[in-house]
């Protein structure tokens, strides 16, 4: 375990490093970053994404300067817990961006919506106006704009925006955070994946009872059949925290 700038304790699963935060923690450290004008590059951990950087897809190096990487799926908090001993709860990214907007529509922030379908940004966009009428919504612009990004850097810094969400699914969006931070304008960026569907209304998250049992993967993966190629590797995510267990119980004997 280190410590690490943004936030207490940053663990390690199967190579990939993991914030120990809730949301409340998590809230927290954003609150004070914009308080403090620091920056915050936020990254949320789930099995999928620790395999991808196994497959080398995600460039770990990388991964590893976000100031806030959040335990998102239930895999990666029972992980934790296996190899460290340590009960964290899951922080999703959907969970936190919602806090974020309330953060950022009492303080004053403005936020830019970046990614998804020109349809599914704009519905999204006006859905948070009504759920936050206090929100300022610097600009937006979906995530289908192939090699132009340097356009979508200069929009977005126009826009003067404190906050960006980055909706262009993994790894494509911690890429992009990763290529451009240096030159964006906003302080915070969360890579926010398919939420911008969920706040849009076009993906229904599951009943909260299914959430509490932590079966909203199955939920997901019912509604939705063409998952199974991306949650085949849960499995061998599972089969590799074990054996990561195993390894270090005969280690320490
Ligand atoms: N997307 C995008 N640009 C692209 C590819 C995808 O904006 O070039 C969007 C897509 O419309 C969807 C999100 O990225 O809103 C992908 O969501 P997915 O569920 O694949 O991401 P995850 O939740 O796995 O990060």
């Amino acid at each position: 375990m280190e410590m690490h700038a943004a936030n207490p304790t940053r663990v390690n699963i199967l190579g990939v490093p993991v914030d120990v935060v809730d949301l409340e923690s998590a809230v927290e450290i954003v609150r004070g970053c914009l308080e403090r004008c620091g920056r915050l590059r936020i990254v949320a951990i789930n099995p999928e994404k620790v395999m991808a950087v196994r497959r080398g897809a995600l460039d770990i190096g990388d991964l590893a300067t976000a100031e806030l990487l959040i335990p998102d799926g239930i895999g990666v908090v029972g992980a934790v817990r296996m190899l460290y001993g340590l009960g964290i709860s899951r922080v999703t990214g959907v969970d936190l961006m919602h806090e974020i907007c309330k953060l950022a529509a009492t303080g004053g922030y403005s936020v830019y919506l970046l990614g998804a379908t020109e349809e599914v940004n704009a519905r999204a966009a006006s859905n948070l106006e009504r759920m936050y009428p206090e929100l300022r919504i610097a600009g937006r612009h979906h995530g289908y704009f192939g090699h132009a990004t340097d356009e979508i850097v200069n929009d977005i810094n126009a826009s003067g925006a404190d906050i960006l969400f980055v909706a262009l699914g993994s790894p494509r969006q911690e890429r992009w955070i990763f290529e451009n931070s240096g030159r964006l304008g906003p302080r915070i960026i969360q890579g926010v994946g398919g939420t911008l569907d969920t706040i849009a209304g076009f993906v229904k998250r599951a009943p909260a009872f299914v959430q509490r049992i932590h079966l909203e993967w199955l939920y997901r993966l019912i509604r939705d059949p063409r998952r199974v190629r991306r949650q085949i590797v849960l499995p061998l995510f599972a089969l590799n925290v074990v054996r990561e267990r195993v390894q270090r119980a005969f280690a320490n004997n």
